[in-house]
């Protein structure tokens, strides 16, 4: 499988990418690891004319401490996150999820905003990002604007990302050793979640987000509210998939997402993670 003829440029700062998006509208997509867009590309169920690289765009892969964040660059790179000595010491619950995604190729091609943009409920990475109520930092030609996580995904495969914006820096709170879990269920080691579960803990309650649970990544608001009001483990995890709206595929029927969910908000609860 071909994809249809494109053009391509390679932006060299996020103000030309940013620039090459607003003159060429919807007709223009972002490309960075490539690894969502291409495949979708090759299917044509995309079908750009023009292909902005971001690749070339230098010092948008930083991973530093600012205050009580940690600032993430959007082409930092999976493997990045997962081998960031920083990160692993500062948000180990994102490190560990990094390390999860795909394979080892994956991981060293696909990056952050990529992840986050592409606005898939079976990624790993914005389920993590939700646990930690990440922020989505957006440029475009009017300028800087933040976007808390939970505003971000307004659909399956949609953000609130406009044509002609860029993800350019992911903002989380620094967790340090506080308890977190992710559990990622699947057929095989390198494979997609059929459902994932991140947990990271706060003083009194927990950030729960949930993986291919819904048309979007999903927050599991009940388990939260549950674990704020002090409720067992058992209680917390029997709320998971309140309020979810799992799709029936060849993985599973959506009863058994909503039973995995369940399972894996337990284990997640107790610390245990997918390796
Ligand atoms: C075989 C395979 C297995 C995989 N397994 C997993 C898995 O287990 N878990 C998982 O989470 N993911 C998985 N992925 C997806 C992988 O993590 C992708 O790399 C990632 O989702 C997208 O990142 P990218 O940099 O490749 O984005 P691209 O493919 O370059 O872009 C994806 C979308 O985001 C847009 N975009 C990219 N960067 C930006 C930006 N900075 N600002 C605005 N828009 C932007 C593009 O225009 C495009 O619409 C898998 C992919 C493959 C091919």
């Amino acid at each position: 499988m071909t994809p249809v003829p494109f053009a391509y440029r390679r932006a060299t700062s996020v103000q030309e990418a940013i620039s090459l998006l607003t003159e060429h509208g919807e007709e223009a997509k972002a490309i960075a690891g490539g690894h969502s867009l291409l495949p979708i590309m090759k299917l044509r169920f995309a079908a750009p004319e023009l292909l902005v690289d971001l690749g070339g765009i230098p010092d948008l892969d930083h991973i530093r401490v600012e205050g009580d964040e940690m600032v993430l660059g959007a082409l930092a790179r999976h493997s990045d996150l997962e081998l960031s000595a920083l990160l692993r010491e500062e948000v180990p619950l994102l490190a560990h999820t990094a390390g999860l995604v795909g394979d080892c190729q994956i991981r060293h091609r696909g990056t952050l905003g990529g992840s986050v943009a592409h606005g898939d409920p079976s990624a790993d990475l914005p389920a993590t990002l939700v646990a930690l109520r990440a922020t989505v930092v957006v440029d475009g030609p009017g300028g800087r604007r933040t976007v808390p996580v939970d505003h971000f995904y307004t659909g399956f495969l949609e953000t609130a990302l406009a044509p002609d914006e860029l993800v350019v820096e992911l903002r989380v709170p620094r967790t340090g050793d506080a308890p977190w879990g992710y559990q990622k269920f699947r057929r095989r080691g390198i494979d997609w979640a059929i459902v994932g579960v991140a947990y990271q803990s706060e003083p009194g309650a927990g950030g729960i987000g949930l993986v291919n649970m819904g048309p979007t990544t999903l927050r599991a608001a009940a388990a939260e509210e549950a674990l704020r009001a002090g409720a067992d483990p058992a209680q917390v995890a029997a709320l998971a998939d309140q309020d979810t709206a799992p799709v029936g595929d060849a993985s599973g029927s959506p009863e058994y997402r909503r039973h995995l969910a369940r399972v894996l908000l337990s284990r997640a609860l107790a610390g245990r993670n997918s390796s």
